[in-house]
């Protein structure tokens, strides 16, 4: 039987719509979620990610303000804009677009956002109440794919789960929300012996690596859910032979672009043994920004409710 293909832009079209009208509720209430994009120098790459989110905050009626020092900042200057952001009443939540430049001290950059406007979820505080399982803002990636089980009604309770991948913006996290949800997780990494053979035992596989179809048949146990993370852009045309070597109409996309986005999974492979999966692209990359606005609109809720100032 073929495998289900789970659809990250049909999960944060679904995200989204739920959550326009608690942005209305919030404009009715005085003022809309507002969201704060620090874009430091010109990466191209970073570039591309916060239009992104930008054009999300403006598509969901969230006020964004995007700030944009030069690529010659302190990490002083940057302190100072991040702490002028946490006293805003109008700021909901503060994304500092990483990578910083080097000069920079990033640690110490997100050690100054105010914990209650974390919306990336990666403040000590934030990572401390993931660990605890006490509410407060969770690494959007990985918040995004426990939504994507949740609305595909995939069991995780009792399963056993294998993260691939310990970062802490991605594994880590990922692992932690797994297991508040009662699977039996195992983390694997660059020092993992027997790769393959651990992630085989996996009901529900997650390959956060960043290296392009890593994960091949003989990890997969068939049946598994198979969720990819990676998102790399190769170029090599001998390596995308080799991966694309029984279908190779789909190399017209090198002639045509240039490149290919690949995951962590062989696109083949993963189809074929899994039971259901997250295609790249259109899995798991939608559900990253939806998760953000998502936490955006959380925090607003937060402020604007009546009661103590959230820490
Ligand atoms: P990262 O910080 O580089 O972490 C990669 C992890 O993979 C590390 O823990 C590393 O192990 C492990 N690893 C590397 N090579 C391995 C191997 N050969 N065997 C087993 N484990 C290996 O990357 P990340 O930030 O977590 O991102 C992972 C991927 O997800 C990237 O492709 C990234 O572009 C993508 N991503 C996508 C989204 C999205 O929205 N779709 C969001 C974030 C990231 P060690 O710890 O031992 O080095």
């Amino acid at each position: 039987m073929a495998a289900k293909i789970l659809d990250g832009k049909r999960v944060r079209d679904e995200i989204l719509a739920e959550l326009a009208p608690r942005v209305d509720v919030l404009k009715r209430k005085g003022r809309p979620p507002g969201l704060a994009v620090v874009l430091v120098g010109h990466d191209p790459a970073s570039e591309i990610y916060v239009r992104g989110k930008v054009k999300a905050c403006h598509d969901l009626g969230i006020f964004s303000e995007q700030i944009t020092p030069p690529d010659t900042v302190t990490t002083a200057e940057l302190e100072a804009i991040v702490n002028e952001l946490n006293l805003r009443a109008d700021i909901d939540g503060i994304l500092v677009q990483m990578p910083l430049p080097p000069q920079v001290d990033s640690r110490k950059i997100l050690l100054s956002i105010h914990p209650s406007k974390d919306v990336d979820g990666f403040h000590p505080c934030n990572v401390g109440n993931l660990v605890a399982n006490s509410p407060g803002p969770r690494a959007c990636t990985p918040a995004g794919i426990m939504e994507l089980l949740r609305r595909y009604e995939i069991p995780v309770a009792g399963r056993r789960a294998v993260v691939i991948g310990r970062s802490d913006i991605v594994g880590k996290p990922m692992a932690l929300l797994l297991l508040h949800q009662n699977a039996t997780v195992t983390i694997c990494h660059s020092r993992t012996v027997n790769l393959a053979e651990e992630c085989h035992r996996a009901d529900i596989l997650v390959a956060a690596i960043g290296r392009a179809a890593l994960v091949t048949r003989d990890f997969i146990k068939p049946g598994a859910t198979v969720i990819d993370v990676g998102m790399n852009r190769l170029t090599d045309r001998g390596e995308l032979e080799r991966i694309y070597a029984r279908t190779p109409e789909k190399l017209k996309q090198l002639e045509q672009k240039g490149s290919i986005l690949l995951g962590d999974v062989h696109p083949i492979d993963g189809p074929e043994v899994a039971g259901a999966f997250t295609p790249v692209p259109g899995g798991v990359g939608p559900l990253t920004i939806a998760m953000l606005m998502s936490n955006t609109v959380q925090s607003a809720e937060r402020r604007l409710a009546p009661g103590p100032e959230p820490r």
